[in-house]
């Protein structure tokens, strides 16, 4: 029977009572498990900053190895009565250190990184974090070992910053690697490239990692434990009752991790959806039980009574405008915009046309140069080019939006009856999802309206 791969977040390792949930829920599973294990809560973007100052500063080798050295040093006291054990422990992550002194000093030396150097140095946090958990696992009495993707196999397509597995030439490794009668310990969010080298999966990019490899040895189900209740049917932060939603298909979680719920990372689902391996989600805050998930994504299609299960947002987006009489019209403007953008490594999230203008939306932190690279190309029809920066996109997510009526009516209904302005919107694009764009300040209002549309209104 293939192993099940559990995955623990950063912020699962926070303090030492999160700790003991981890070893309870390690426990509870009763048979060996794969663990994949993202980096403590915060130190990916504190290796993002020690790389940044690297660059023209030569203390911060020195100062970014003392920072994670103690980081855990103290838990690890707290938790390990056995002397020895904490040194051998201690002494693993030295080494790991030690590396990464090198690297962040190559780097002051240098000035420079390169892509490659920069993924490596930023995979550290995965590897510090898999030998913590290893070790503290090793000190309960569970059988366990720590599993480098270099050391299974783990391989990518080679594009540093955000990767994707490569299934036909990781699989047999993988499965094969973690066969056997131990638990291993794997750090997430990078694999290898055909020629050795680190990349990162992207940012968040352990839920992936954990999803590649239960595709990989063929896992009964992914395990993702959360500090949160599972997918729900709007941020509890902006809604009083939010429903949880207890059964999801992969699409359906895929969109809403596109438009923002933060519960799982985009590419979760992709390797899961084929081989129909369900993601099941729990709160290590909650019932420890790992037969009671809160919520399970898998091929299991249903429509819910009001259609809409979800609505989310997200404040990353932005929308590029190109401006002129015929835009719309004219062909070929699409092509050479949207090749500039991909030679540029910009993404686009979507594209929504007129006459007189078109607006493609992409994610803020590319606005700026998405506006340079497309001000470069000779557009004669565009008369002004333009960013907006300032907006929200609200999505409604469900199975059966597009094959019922009066989903979009309401959502506007309930906008207009908030007075809320919507500024664009697109349905159809997907079949489970309606978005509209809104001002930023009229995020929070839009979503409370539309959840109290869906989910907190009586039908007449
Ligand atoms: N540590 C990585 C990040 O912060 C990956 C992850 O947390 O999933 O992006
Ligand atoms: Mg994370």
């Amino acid at each position: 029977m293939p192993k099940t791969v559990v995955k623990f977040g950063g912020s699962n390792l926070k303090c030492k009572e999160d700790i003991g949930r981890v070893i309870q829920v390690v426990k509870n599973y009763e048979q060996p498990v794969v663990i994949v294990v993202s980096a403590f809560y915060g130190v990916t973007n504190y290796l993002i900053e020690s790389l940044e100052k690297a660059r023209h500063d030569e203390q911060i080798a020195s100062k970014t190895i003392s920072y994670l050295f103690n980081l855990k040093k103290e838990t690890l006291e707290l938790h390990i009565q056995d002397k020895d054990l904490i040194k051998s422990i201690l002494s693993e992550i030295r080494v790991l250190l030690d590396e990464l002194g090198k690297f962040l000093q190559g780097i002051a030396l240098t000035g420079d990184a390169s892509p490659g150097l920069e993924d490596h140095v930023l995979s550290y946090g995965e590897r510090i974090s898999a030998i913590f958990l290893n070790g503290i696992l090793n000190n309960e009495g569970i059988d366990s070992k720590v599993a480098f993707p270099e050391s299974i196999g783990l391989i990518t397509d080679g594009e540093f910053g955000s990767a994707s597995i490569d299934f036909v030439r990781s699989t047999t490794n993988v499965r094969e690697a973690l066969a056997g009668e131990l638990v291993y310990v794997v750090p997430g969010f990078y694999g290898l490239s055909s020629d050795g080298k680190t990349t990162l999966l992207g940012r968040g990019g352990s839920d992936y990692s954990a999803a590649a490899i239960a595709r990989c040895i063929g896992a009964p189900s992914l395990d993702i434990w959360k500090d949160v209740n599972g997918f729900l049917s709007a941020d509890p932060k902006i809604v009083e009752n939010p429903v949880q939603i207890q059964k999801l298909t992969y699409n359906e979680a895929a969109e809403l991790a596109y438009f923002g719920a933060k519960i799982l990372h985009p590419r979760t689902v992709e390797p899961l959806s084929d081989p129909h391996i369900p993601i099941r989600i729990f709160n290590i805050y909650g019932v420890l039980d790992v037969q009671k998930p809160l919520s399970v994504v898998s091929a299991e299609k249903i429509v819910s009574k009001g259609i809409v299960k979800s609505v989310t947002y997200s404040e990353d987006f932005g929308i590029l405008k190109l401006k002129g009489s015929g835009v719309g019209a004219k062909p070929g403007i699409l092509a050479k915009v949207t090749t500039a953008l991909h030679l540029a490594g910009i993404n686009i999230s979507s594209v929504l046309t007129s006459q007189i203008s078109i607006n493609i939306l992409i994610s803020k932190k590319d606005l700026s140069m998405a506006y340079a690279v497309v001000s470069a190309i000779d557009l004669p029809v565009v008369g002004r080019l333009h960013i907006t920066e300032n907006i929200a996109v609200i999505a409604a997510v469900g199975n059966g939006i597009a094959e019922n009526f009066g989903v979009a009516a309401r959502i506007f209904t309930s906008l207009a009856k908030d007075q809320i302005n919507v500024l664009m919107s697109c349905s159809g694009a997907s079949p489970i999802v309606s978005y509209i764009l809104v001002g930023i300040n009229d995020r929070t209002q839009a979503v409370k309206a539309i959840h109290r549309e869906f989910f907190e209104t009586i039908p007449a």
